[in-house]
């Protein structure tokens, strides 16, 4: 009978169009399902259905629904509030999806709305970037920062400059970034900036201007205590330096207001290294726990930027054999594998002379393949580096009948949701960027550490915590990451790691 009953509400629920009765509704499912929810939990039967296992599987169905049912009115609501901003739709959905069964038997984050308004940025900065390129004409981007959640920290996340940067964009990374910088355990907040500058083919001066311009404004809105950018695609070392100083300069104060800084000026030893490194940490991880390590394993690896730079560095450390790197213009297939003197070579190349990843093809006698993504070259583990939905659901499939393994994100939100959910349905180890790519947030914010101290901390230091941290993110994902059928879910571990800390806070800070 109950059966019927929820079946009717859901149907219901679905077919009424107006938002406040599918609320209604949906509200009264959700008792309904902690009820059961705490039913199932203590093990005991239920009184209208005797609990074996046809009825937990009915019970379980039932749930799916009824999370469907209420992760569908929560995005019909996101989506109708930040229409066009498809990426930021695709990585709030990924966490409703976990955090709306995770609450039902909560009341105290429903009531509060927590994460209806995790997903409201508290502030989003626009601005005019006028700057001259070297032919004396007069250039205008947009800059954007977008501070999103403050309630743990300070907003923390990357400056990204890239053509294709827009406010979804920018959204969807900074809205992550509250997740991922939670699970390092750190006070970091979650922000996310840029502008749809494209450094490629710019001269050093014109990226000192453009930089200089956008810092013209940003610096208003950023300090070392309440929002300290970092880098993203398109903004390195060089990026850092132009935005420090002119920070400096109009400031005239010398504080820790960027991470990612060089060792000369208040950087942390590490930090560049630091995404890259811990990527292969937490997949060392997640093989330990099926006594298994990365050593003698294929690894595919997309991008050539300073995460797949530092993943390649650390997998040829650990004795991976490393076959492909790729930059927009394609990836080369390195069949011998690529070692020390090799990534020697990669670094000059693309942080030096800044030149594309198909000289290294020609330099090495091996293949480029123009205009694909590495995914078809057969592998253990692939590790997603370059940009987001760089890999879909038909390179899932490739990569699983190809023998695939574990696939870990380096970058943030690479697979798409079909691609995960292939992943996770064939039993495949596949860890998210926001606990994957979480060491280079990590170590940014031991950098924050050591400017406030007024201290360095050697290579060794910095590294080894950097270690703890992914496994003690790792070990979250674990705690969290347990699906009803006993398999684990990194991705569920991974979102619900990260909400709780910030939900909490946001609880104990009352309705800001
Ligand atoms: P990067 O140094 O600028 O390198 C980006 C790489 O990705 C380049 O090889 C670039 O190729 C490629 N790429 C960018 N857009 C692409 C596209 N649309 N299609 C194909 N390839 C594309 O940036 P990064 O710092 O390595 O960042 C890479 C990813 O890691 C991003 O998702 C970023 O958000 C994430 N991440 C970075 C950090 C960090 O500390 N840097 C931390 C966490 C996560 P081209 O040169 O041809 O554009």
């Amino acid at each position: 009978m109950l059966k019927a009953v929820i079946g009717n509400m859901v149907r219901l629920s679905v077919g009424l169009a107006h938002p406040l009765i599918v609320d209604l509704l949906v509200s009264s499912l959700q008792k309904v399902c902690a009820i059961m929810l705490q039913v199932f939990n203590s093990n005991h039967s239920c009184i209208i259905l005797p609990w074996n296992t046809s009825k937990k599987k009915t019970y379980f169905h039932l749930l799916t629904t009824l999370t469907l049912t209420s992760v569908q009115s929560f995005m019909t609501r996101i989506i109708d509030r930040n229409p066009g901003e498809n990426e930021f739709h695709q990585a709030v959905h990924e966490v409703a999806e976990n955090i709306i069964p995770f609450i039902q038997d909560k009341p105290q984050y429903q009531k509060a709305k927590i994460l209806e308004r995790i997903a409201e940025p508290e502030r989003v900065i626009i601005f005019r970037v006028p700057w001259m390129n070297d032919q004396g004409e007069v250039e205008i981007n947009r800059g954007y920062r977008v501070q999103m959640n403050s309630a743990i920290g300070p907003y923390k996340g990357g400056l990204r400059f890239h053509p294709s940067v827009n406010l979804g964009t920018l959204k969807f990374l900074a809205f992550e970034q509250i997740f991922k910088n939670s699970l390092t355990q750190l006070p970091m907040g979650g922000g996310k900036g840029g502008s749809d500058f494209d450094p490629k083919g710019r001269s050093d001066r014109e990226v000192m201007f453009f930089c200089q311009s956008f810092m013209t404004e940003l610096f208003r809105h950023i300090s070392s205590d309440n929002d300290v950018p970092a880098g993203d695609i398109g903004v390195g070392a060089r990026e850092i330096g132009f935005l420090f100083g002119q920070y400096k300069r109009l400031k005239n104060e010398f504080t820790g207001v960027l991470t990612g800084k060089g060792a000369s000026y208040g950087g942390s030893l590490i930090r560049p290294e630091a995404t890259g490194y811990g990527v292969v940490y937490f997949v060392e991880q997640m093989l330990k726990q099926h006594r298994d390590s990365i050593k003698g394993k294929r690894v595919v690896i997309s991008g050539s930027g300073n995460v797949a730079q530092y993943t390649l560095e650390k997998c040829i450390e650990l004795g991976a054999k490393v076959l492909t790197l790729s930059d927009s213009s394609g990836y080369i297939y390195d069949e011998k594998g690529i070692d020390a003197e090799k990534f020697a070579y990669i670094m000059h190349l693309k942080n030096e002379t800044r030149g594309r990843i198909s000289a290294y093809a020609d330099r090495f006698g091996c293949e480029f393949i123009a205009g694909k993504t590495p995914w078809e070259v057969p592998c253990d583990i692939a590790l997603p580096n370059a940009t987001q939905n760089e890999l879909n659901g038909d390179d899932a499939r490739m990569l699983i009948k190809n023998g695939c393994m574990c696939v870990a994100e380096g970058a943030n939100m690479p697979c798409t949701p079909e691609a995960i959910s292939i992943f996770e349905d064939n039993d495949i180890l596949y860890a998210p960027g926001k606990a994957a790519n979480a060491g280079g947030v990590a170590v940014s914010g031991l950098e924050m550490s050591q400017n406030s101290l007024r201290l360095s901390w050697s290579r060794e230091e910095v590294d080894k915590k950097l270690q703890d941290i992914m496994f003690n993110i790792h070990s979250t994902c674990l705690r969290y990451g347990h699906k009803p059928d006993g398999r684990i879910s990194y991705m569920q571990g991974a979102n619900i790691g990260g909400f709780v800390r910030v939900a909490d806070a946001m609880l104990a800070q009352g309705l800001v």
